[in-house]
């Protein structure tokens, strides 16, 4: 269609190039005087042109003295009707060697036909598109009940496969044996085996869900049906249901083959709990796949996999047995895992020799998969723009800070008094760091701004946690509220700067007490119940489980908490005080300080 348009315009203009080169090539003979017809009448009868040459509409003269004339007649009209019409006698005309010439072909269609056609062409190119546009408009709202899932043929070259996919060695584990029943689908059969239907694939964004359901089509070499939620809600209703029976009817045809549904939370919420419009909607869509995952005969051979990084949410009838009865989680990888992962997108990058991307996993608790792909892209990106032939270790610790804490505003400007607020501020965070026992030690300290933050401490674990004591968490808070009672004890006051610290610190306290059952005067239980309401949008809401007076005890407790950390504080910046003056020092000089200089200062982190 496009192209259609495309060359249509090409030959246009390359007319309309020819056509008035033309019209400059063979303009008239030049140095003819133009003469009116009244001339050439009078002339004639008084035998003084000795020849004429008809040259469409136009009459060159050639008089006996030679002189060169032209003049125009009417179109249409002959030669010898015109001089009939001004009674020239025939008589004169004898000794006249009158020449008709052809108009040629070209610039009969140039002049001629063109002029006429043009219009009727362009009105009927418009009409034509118009009509296209809303034909395929038309046709789109007549098939708006097929699934737009595209199916993917199994490219050999992009092919994934399990190689390709680092770490996640159980949910690995599991999808082999999923792939065993695509490839060898009788081998189960005969002993009576009920295939799976269903795979769901649990995990945070990021974490490989759609990476992993692609290699398993890739290992078990079938088709594979990729349509993500959101797809089968439309705006009309019914639209989803019947694209689920379409999606599936075209699956039977190509069975065996793999079915997945990313983001099927989009439409397998928990149903009869939504508000607005659209809830409707997507119950008939979820009960028409539950309908189609019950219809298909085990021999049918299609595996269905889906995605969600909110199983919280999920219908309860979607994990009945028979249906996605198969749950396989992918985490966040460990730090082992994060060092595969790199590697495995290292493999296409030119890394200069000696680089160790174990040191790049250390620093990167809590990335995903796609966060560290990207880490080593904008290493790429950044190595590219110093003009670099490969990518070091610089560019790719510069480039995991920029995916923690968004790009360095190098440029910002701020005032001398600004610089020196923040370099206290920071050395507050970092001396309360590191001087707490069961905090991670400090990487790096920068007065640099990044992205919305002023300056930044850089505190990385030297292992992975999974759990966490109420004592990390009140010296956690206690260096969270630090920039703040750093300014406070050596200016008095506080600026606007530590107000992100603050909601941190604030939100991090409440969690304390309602969900983690860490304060002794409320006791081990939760408060609240969080449950996701969909209206106008996405919004979290919190139902109130707990009395009024519950809740005043809630706020003294955050209180008590953020008062007790913030003691802690201040009573290390007070301590302390020489070892912050040493490094704000260095902070306003260098703007940055990375972890063997900070413990040059401060001597090694006692853990
Ligand atoms: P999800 O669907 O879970 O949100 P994706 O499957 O889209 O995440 O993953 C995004 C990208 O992150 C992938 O294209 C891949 O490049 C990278 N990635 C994630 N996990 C892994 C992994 N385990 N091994 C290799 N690459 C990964
Ligand atoms: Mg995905
Ligand atoms: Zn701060």
């Amino acid at each position: 269609m496009k192209n259609l348009l495309k060359n249509f315009l090409i030959y246009f203009l390359a007319f309309l190039i020819i056509a008035s080169l033309f019209s400059v090539f063979s303009s008239k003979t030049p140095k003819s005087d133009k003469v009116g017809l009244e001339f050439l009448v009078s002339e004639l009868n008084s035998n003084q042109i000795s020849s004429i040459v008809v040259n469409g509409d136009e009459l060159q003269l050639v008089m006996k003295d030679g002189a060169k004339k032209v003049a125009q007649k009417e179109t249409g009209e002959s030669l010898s009707s015109l001089l009939k019409n001004f009674n020239v006698d025939s008589q004169k005309l004898v000794g006249v060697d009158i020449k008709i010439k052809e108009a040629d072909g070209m610039s009969f269609w140039l002049t001629t036909i063109l002029p006429i056609l043009l219009p009727i062409l362009l009105i009927g190119a418009f009409l034509y598109f118009t009509m296209r546009g809303v034909a395929s408009a038309n046709s789109r709202a007549m098939t708006f009940g097929q699934s737009g899932a595209k199916e993917f043929q199994i490219d050999q070259k992009n092919k994934v496969t399990f190689g390709d996919i680092a770490g996640a060695k159980e949910a690995k584990e599991e999808l082999k044996e999923v792939v065993e029943f695509l490839r060898f689908p009788k081998k189960f059969h005969d002993l009576g085996a009920r295939i799976p239907k269903g795979v769901l694939l649990l995990g945070s964004p990021g974490t490989g869900k759609t990476l992993m359901a692609r290699g398993v089509a890739g290992e078990a070499n079938v088709p594979f049906f990729h349509i993500s939620g959101s797809e089968f809600v439309e705006m009309f209703v019914g639209v989803g249901a019947s694209r689920v029976r379409s999606l599936f009817q075209k699956a039977k045809k190509s069975s065996p083959c793999i079915v997945f549904i990313d983001e099927i939370d989009a439409v397998g919420r928990k149903r009869g709990s939504g508000m607005g419009g659209s809830h409707d909607e997507r119950e008939q869509t979820l009960n028409q796949i539950l309908v189609e995952m019950d219809g298909f005969e085990p021999t049918d051979n299609i595996i269905v996999i889906a995605a969600t990084n909110r199983p919280d949410v999920l219908d309860p009838a979607l994990l009945r047995p028979g249906r996605f009865d198969r749950q396989v989680v992918i985490d966040i990888p460990d730090i082992k895992e994060r060092d595969e992962i790199l590697q495995v997108h290292a493999r296409k990058k030119p890394l200069t020799e000696g680089t160790d991307l174990h040191k790049i996993a250390e620093r990167t608790p809590g990335f995903s998969g796609a966060d560290l792909e990207n880490v080593l892209n904008e290493a790429a990106i950044l190595a590219a723009r110093k003009d670099k032939k490969t990518i070091g270790m610089e560019e790719m610790f510069e480039s995991v800070e920029k995916v923690m804490m968004g790009p360095e505003r190098k440029s910002r400007v701020i005032t001398d008094k600004e610089k020196k607020i923040t370099a206290y501020h920071e050395a507050g965070h970092a001396i309360v760091a590191h001087f707490l026992p069961n905090t991670d030690a400090v990487h790096k300290v920068s007065i640099i701004a990044r992205g919305s933050a002023g300056g930044y401490t850089l505190k990385l674990p030297s292992f992975d946690r999974h759990m966490h004591s109420k004592t990390e968490y009140i010296e956690e808070l206690a260096v969270l509220l630090a920039g703040h009672f750093a300014e406070k004890q050596i200016f008095g006051e506080v600026t606007t700067g530590a107000t992100s610290d603050l909601r941190r610190a604030t939100a991090l306290a409440r969690s304390l007490i309602t969900d983690f059952g860490m304060s002794e005067v409320l006791g081990p239980r939760t408060f609240g119940q969080k449950e996701e309401m969909i209206f106008l949008g996405r919004e979290i809401h919190e139902q109130r489980d707990y009395s009024e007076r519950v809740a005043e005890k809630i706020d003294e407790e955050i209180n008590s908490f953020i008062t007790t950390a913030g003691q802690v504080a201040v009573k290390i910046i007070n301590e302390k005080r020489e070892y912050i003056e040493k490094i704000v020092a260095e902070l306003l000089e260098k703007e940055t300080i990375e972890r063997e200089v900070f413990e040059s200062i401060v001597g090694p982190k006692v853990a």
